[in-house]
């Protein structure tokens, strides 16, 4: 605790100055274009990794990045946190992307590897069962993740598992029929301090230097053109 209190007086001395005018900005309200999935684990920083600032983006963290299935009526199978903030940002918010991002050596995809958890945490076992359908595709799936070791993956596996999980909500599939939004699939190797992206063209995830970038801005750039060029048409 000592350490986030020393930590809290450094940023009031040095970091907040230059922070001051976009708080007094966000303090009418937030308006982030990006809901943010990603786990719990102290490893993974989204801010830090895609340079964000505060009111960019809304963020839910869980034990590996997981989404519980919601059934017809739109009711999830599981944590309505999660839900509830799927239908808030994408709702309310002027959210345009929603990323899944998994990570390496994750906790929760080693004890779904593993079968389970075996020391008596009866939430977490329930928990990370809205992971196990991925070891499915662990068997079968022969180009994501080749050369990993199996927990990563699981975890590379887990993302698209996830990314699906997600278009069970009615308000992610009137959304993405209305082509109002991009579900990303992103994977962040913690070793090498590189965030990857999966490309369905390729079937598999690819890291995001400087190549991948340029090609993902040109691919958005062009995609935000053509919807505009759409709504002109309407
Ligand atoms: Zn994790």
């Amino acid at each position: 605790m000592k350490k986030l209190i020393r930590g809290l007086l450094d940023f009031q001395r040095h970091t907040l100055p230059s922070y001051r005018a976009t708080f007094a900005r966000l303090a009418k309200g937030q308006t982030p274009d990006c809901l943010f999935i990603s786990c719990s684990d102290s490893r993974v920083v989204p801010n830090l990794l895609v340079s964000t600032d505060p009111g960019d983006l809304f963020t839910v963290r869980n034990v590996g990045n997981l989404v519980p299935t919601a059934v017809l009526n739109g009711q999830p199978t599981a944590d309505r946190s999660e839900a509830a903030a799927i239908e808030f940002s994408l709702g309310f918010l002027p959210i345009e992307d929603v990323v899944v991002c998994g990570h390496s050596s994750c906790g929760a995809m080693k004890a779904i590897l593993a079968g389970g958890v075996v020391n008596g945490s009866p939430n977490l076992e329930k928990w990370l069962a809205h992971g196990t359908p991925s070891l499915k595709a662990l068997k079968e799936n022969t180009q994501v993740g080749v050369g990993l070791p199996d927990a990563d993956r699981l975890s590379q596996l887990n993302v698209l598992e996830q990314l699906e999980h997600l278009k069970t909500y009615p308000i992610v599939q009137e959304r993405l029929a209305a082509g109002t939004l991009r579900l990303h699939g992103w994977w962040f190797d913690i070793g090498a301090a590189q965030v990857h992206a999966y490309r369905s063209d390729l079937g598999r995830f690819v890291p995001i230097d400087e190549t991948e970038g340029d090609r993902l801005l040109t691919e958005l750039s062009d995609a935000t053109e053509e919807q505009s060029g759409l709504r002109a048409v309407q």
